[in-house]
């Protein structure tokens, strides 16, 4: 399939060549014709399938075959996050670089007045945040009766962050008549039930099996006690120089404290989560971009949206709360033809989590090679402050005893105990770094 066959301009099939994509993705391949003749659209499509350009080619395509009469939007793209849209907009900027249609771009977390300012010199195509939109429409700085195409992009993710209600307000502005473009990688009744209500005769797209991990990810898991989760991370960065690692945190919280501590092994990392300041995120982001930051931690409110071509490596420090969104985190890595690897650390405690993982995804999770891996004991100070475990580190191999905490809560590289092949074995967890009561070890991973 050729993208010369789609029906695209020449304009766009210029664009799409500077982006040095050669042929449609198949989301592409199979939207582009039905948007371009004006269908609904159903879009089953996972992260990574190329599914920006498969509803941005043919709506730009669409809207330069005919001017704006005003300066009211003529499409609007709703993201769940700030990333997604600043990522789709930018979208909309590059594939449109040679078309006269204006894309403006707008999201919570920064100041609305030059939004405002920026919204009154008018656009053809508005990629919003629901939040922003609402607020803008109350005010009144913004119309939507001229709206022609409504794209809802990761529709489930908008719900799972509880946007339902703001998406149905923002629906009583848009006119009745209009294209309806839905995406959505998994589909829950609720998110049916949305669709079913804003679709109409939808021609249905769907690229992969549902609920089907990106095929181009290869997969790992280990057993592993939650207090050597930090230690094995940083042994698998070093020791395999990855660079480019996107680790995912449960909780905000977690996140900052796991980047600080990989700042302090020399790793070079930055956190993001919803608490961060826009302008911190953005920079954050560009320098893991740059490769100035090895590594990302995120939430996955947070990590939605990142789209780094040369990202190789996710890792699941804590295992996510909701199973799908397994299928979203191990989708950042693995994009658009490249491979990636994501690693998964389960602990002792998230055993049903991953059980519920394995239920929803099918696909082959191999064992993580711990070769090399040395579990880290943590000693506990004695009530004369001495250590309480008295074992001999002697046996140290080739790993040194590095410090990695300092005072009482030292740690030690040491060979696993006996019995205990590796930290992977998950009935080991009362060998590893149960001894440390002050909780305070900078081993600990507890979120
Ligand atoms: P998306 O699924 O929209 O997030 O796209 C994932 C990545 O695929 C983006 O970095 C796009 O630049 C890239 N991409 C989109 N379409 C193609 C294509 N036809 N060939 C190669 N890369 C593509």
């Amino acid at each position: 399939m050729e993208f010369h066959s789609l029906g695209l301009s020449g304009e766009l099939l210029q664009a799409v060549k500077k982006q040095g994509y050669t042929s449609p993705t198949p989301i592409q391949a199979k939207s582009i014709p039905a948007i371009i003749k004006g269908k609904d659209l159903m879009g089953g499509a996972q992260t990574g399938t190329g599914k920006t350009a498969a509803f941005a080619l043919p709506i730009l395509h669409n809207l330069s075959g005919k001017k704006r009469k005003n300066k009211n939007p003529r499409a609007l793209v709703l993201t769940p996050t700030r990333e997604l849209a600043a990522q789709v907009g930018k979208s909309f900027l590059d594939y449109g670089a040679e078309l006269p249609l204006k894309t403006q771009i707008v999201f919570g977390g920064v100041k609305i007045n030059p939004q405002i300012s920026t919204l009154r010199r008018g656009c053809d195509i508005l990629v919003a945040t629901p939040g922003r939109l609402l607020d803008h429409l109350a005010q009144e700085t913004i119309s939507m009766k001229d709206l022609e195409v409504l794209v809802l992009d990761e529709a489930d993710r908008m719900l799972d962050m509880g946007f339902i209600r703001d998406i149905r307000r923002i629906l009583k502005f848009l006119p009745p008549r209009r294209q309806n473009l839905f995406f959505s990688a998994t589909y829950s009744s609720e998110i049916r039930t949305l669709a079913e209500d804003i679709l109409h005769n939808p021609v249905s797209v769907e690229v992969a099996a549902r609920n089907k991990a990106a095929d181009r990810v290869e997969q790992f898991s280990t057993r592993i006690p939650r207090d050597q989760k930090l230690h094995l991370l940083t042994h698998l960065i070093k020791s395999n120089s990855w660079y480019q690692v996107l680790v995912f945190s449960r909780t905000k919280h977690g996140a900052d404290r796991l980047s600080k501590k990989l700042n302090r092994s020399d790793i070079p990392s930055g956190a993001i989560h919803g608490d961060k300041r826009q302008n911190t995120r953005v920079r954050t982001l560009e320098e893991f971009r740059t490769g100035k930051l090895q590594v990302l931690v995120a939430t996955d409110v947070a990590a939605r949206g990142i789209h780094l071509e040369e990202l190789g490596h996710v890792v699941n420090f804590d295992l996510p709360q909701v199973a799908e969104d397994y299928i979203h985190r191990i989708g950042r890595t693995g994009r658009a033809g490249k491979s990636g690897q994501a690693v998964s650390f389960i602990s002792p405690e998230e055993s049903d989590k991953w059980k519920a993982i394995e239920r929803l995804q099918k696909d082959p999770v191999k064992n993580l090679d711990l070769n090399g891996f040395v579990p880290v004991i943590q000693e506990a100070p004695a009530r004369g402050g001495q250590p309480q475990t008295g074992r001999s580190s002697g046996n140290q191999g080739n790993h040194g005893s590095r410090r990695t905490g300092s005072g009482d809560n030292r740690q030690r590289r040491s060979r696993p105990p006996r019995n205990r092949r590796s930290a992977g074995s998950s009935n080991s967890t009362g060998s590893f770094g149960r001894g440390s009561k002050s909780g305070a070890s900078s081993g600990s991973s507890k979120q």
